[in-house]
């Protein structure tokens, strides 16, 4: 990466208000950002060359100071069923992924928020190599520009068409911030990033395809009821404090019956129509019949759906997934109690890019240290 393009504007992590302040500081008209706009975002292309219904000196001062930089792929995997996983470099010695999951109606894909996680949930990946940085705005909407572009690639090159057929949509239609990291923790830049992928001259996705998924942290949730109005899913895993707190440890600071009051506030806020929560099933832990009916008493009555996750296992975990009869029996108590019950399809196992499963790994590495707990990932040059 040259010096210069460190220092130019990334043009991905400007939302419309700002980027009509950039576009004005250049010496341009405002609503030039929505034509500039129109070009990185429904083109898919950053070539300011390109974008010849912009006067040519504003191009020129364009390519001097700003630029359209998303993240750097590392690598791409692909499953059999049609998921791609990259993996994205975010600097030197730290990745961070995404993953493309295609079903016959939508093409949804999972982006991460932060490289690690701090919150150290005890049966997620992501929490064994511990929090390294919060990725920035550009960062975060530059995921959902660089798989829109590949996949466009893909379906233009005929070969890579003709299988993907098969496998589904092969377009972004659906984004969900289930990747790596907490995003309610990285609130400053996540904020600006969910307004460009709503903005109609942005990704122009529509707030039910947008879904924040948070472990739980109250006072973002309220704070993020004032800003956005993106669906929100949240990681319930237990029904009641004592699991919760050791599963989730943010709960001891955050109990559930702080939560979901939380919960339905947002709801009322966005005239929202439900908020998703997401039960991963652990086997002997969270999966009892009993357990499934204390859920149901937390919920019933309230506009919740429940998204029963098999466990993802990973190197190093105690835990192990529930057996499908035991997760068809938990979403079944919830069914009869009148809480809308589902339960998670695996996709992408083949290629660990699965829930819960994204760390950030890449092939050369060595890993640090310190007494059993990962604290970070660094790439060899
Ligand atoms: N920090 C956010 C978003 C990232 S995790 C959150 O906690 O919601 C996205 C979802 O995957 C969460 O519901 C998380 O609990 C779940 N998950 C984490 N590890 C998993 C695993 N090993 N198997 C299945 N689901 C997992």
């Amino acid at each position: 990466m040259s010096t210069f393009a460190t220092e130019r504007t990334n043009l991905l992590g400007l939302p419309r208000p700002a980027l009509e302040t950039f576009v004005a500081q250049l010496g341009s008209r405002p609503f030039r950002a929505r034509q500039l706009m129109n070009w990185i975002y429904k083109r898919g292309t950053g070539e300011f060359t390109e974008m010849t219904d912009l006067a040519k000196d504003f191009r020129a001062r364009l390519a001097a100071q700003a630029e359209v930089r998303p993240p750097e792929i590392v690598r791409v995997q692909r499953s059999a069923d049609g998921t791609v996983k990259w993996l994205l470099k975010a600097d030197a010695a730290q990745a961070f992924e995404m993953v493309f999951i295609p079903e016959p109606d939508r093409g949804t894909l999972c982006i991460s928020s932060q490289v690690g996680c701090a919150l150290d949930c005890s049966f997620c990946a992501t929490a064994q190599q511990g929090f390294n940085r919060n990725l920035s705005t550009a960062e975060i909407v530059g995921q959902v520009w660089l798989a829109s572009a590949e996949l466009a690639r893909e379906a233009a090159g005929s070969a890579a068409a003709a299988g993907a057929e098969a496998a589904g949509e092969r377009r972004v239609t659906n984004v969900v911030l289930m990747g790596m990291g907490e995003p309610l923790a990285n609130f400053r830049n996540v904020v600006p990033a969910l307004d460009i992928l709503l903005d109609d001259f942005g990704c122009d996705l529509s707030r039910r395809r947008v879904t924040l998924s948070t472990s739980g942290l109250v006072p973002q949730i309220y704070k993020l009821a004032e800003v956005s109005n993106v669906a929100l899913a949240v990681s319930l895993h237990a029904p009641d404090d004592a699991l919760r707190n050791e599963l989730v440890p943010i709960n001891r600071k955050h109990p559930i019956g702080e939560l979901l009051p939380a919960c339905w506030h947002y709801l009322d806020e966005q005239n929202g129509r439900s908020v998703t929560f997401e039960y991963v099933m652990l086997d002997c832990v969270n999966d009892s019949p009993a357990q499934a009916r204390a859920l149901a008493r937390l919920l019933k009555g309230h506009p919740a759906k429940v998204n029963l996750i098999p466990f993802n296992p990973f190197p190093g975990t105690r835990y192990t997934r529930s057996p499908a009869p035991v997760i068809q029996r938990f979403r079944d108590e919830l069914l009869q109690r009148g809480v809308l019950a589902t339960v998670r399809r695996t996709r992408g196992e083949d290629i660990d890019a699965a829930c819960g499963q994204l760390a950030g790994r890449v092939i050369d590495r060595t890993t640090v240290r310190l007494g059993s707990k990962i604290i970070g990932v660094a790439v060899q040059p």
